[in-house]
């Protein structure tokens, strides 16, 4: 089992740690701040330094449930005492990016009744895909305009973990289809944004939404019936 440090801190940059599995898809460590690749968040990149040596890491993902660290390298050997460190820049903008999707699609959900179909994140752009019937140049400028003003209000961003029942009576977290989760997850991480939103998620997430900044809807398009795309830019 790997301590995930990132699923309770995100703001945790780097830890010591020590490598319990070298493989061909990489390094397994027995405590990590790398978030492995998932629900749209792609996987963090960074260093691992020890006495007599460096490696750059490339992606996090998961395999079998474990985080394994992709490596540019020759890497340390089990057992090995080492220092790892993400490249918090990129991560920080993930956050910050993907902060700014949950309050793009509550506001969708709250002022147009629509839900998202699909998503897609990388430092700084973001796309989602919502249930709506029909997209405009002008319906962006107008998300934009509420987008903002959202996050202009400094809602603060809580990480919970709610016993699996008590999550699945939820209202606000039926609607999110957290039934859907394996039922081996238990208890489930919940994440916050003031009153307006609240889903079961693994990703990262900053502590208030002033830190997102300003958000741009640089895009609207149709990908078909019901099916209508709408990309950002911080
Ligand atoms: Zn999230």
């Amino acid at each position: 089992m790997t301590e995930e440090i990132a699923g309770r801190d995100a703001y945790a940059r780097m830890t010591t740690a020590t490598v319990s599995e070298v493989g061909d898809d990489g390094i397994v460590l027995d405590r990590t701040v790398f978030y492995p690749r998932g629900g749209g968040q792609p996987g963090d990149t960074g260093t691992i330094r020890w006495d007599a040596g460096e490696v750059t890491v490339t992606d996090t993902f998961r395999l079998k449930g474990v985080p394994v660290h992709a490596i540019d390298g020759t890497p340390p050997p089990v057992g090995t005492s080492v220092t790892t460190e993400i490249d918090w820049q990129r991560r920080y903008l993930l956050m910050r990016t993907h902060t700014a999707l949950h309050v793009l699609s509550a506001i969708i959900w709250r002022d147009f009744g629509a839900k998202v179909t699909g998503g897609n994140m990388e430092p700084g752009s973001a796309r989602m895909d919502f249930e709506l019937d029909s997209i405009s140049v002008e319906f962006g400028r107008d998300v934009e305009e509420r987008l903002n003003a959202e996050l202009a209000k400094d809602h603060p961003i809580r990480v919970l973990f709610l016993p699996r029942d008590e999550a699945l009576a939820d209202p606000d977290l039926i609607r999110t289809k957290v039934n859907l989760l394996p039922s081996t997850i238990d208890p489930i991480r919940i994440i916050e944004i003031g009153d307006i939103d609240k889903q079961a998620d693994g990703g990262t997430h900053v502590r208030s939404t002033g830190e997102v900044g300003t958000v741009h809807v640089v895009k609207t398009e149709s990908k078909g019936k019901g099916n209508k795309r709408m990309r950002i830019e911080l």
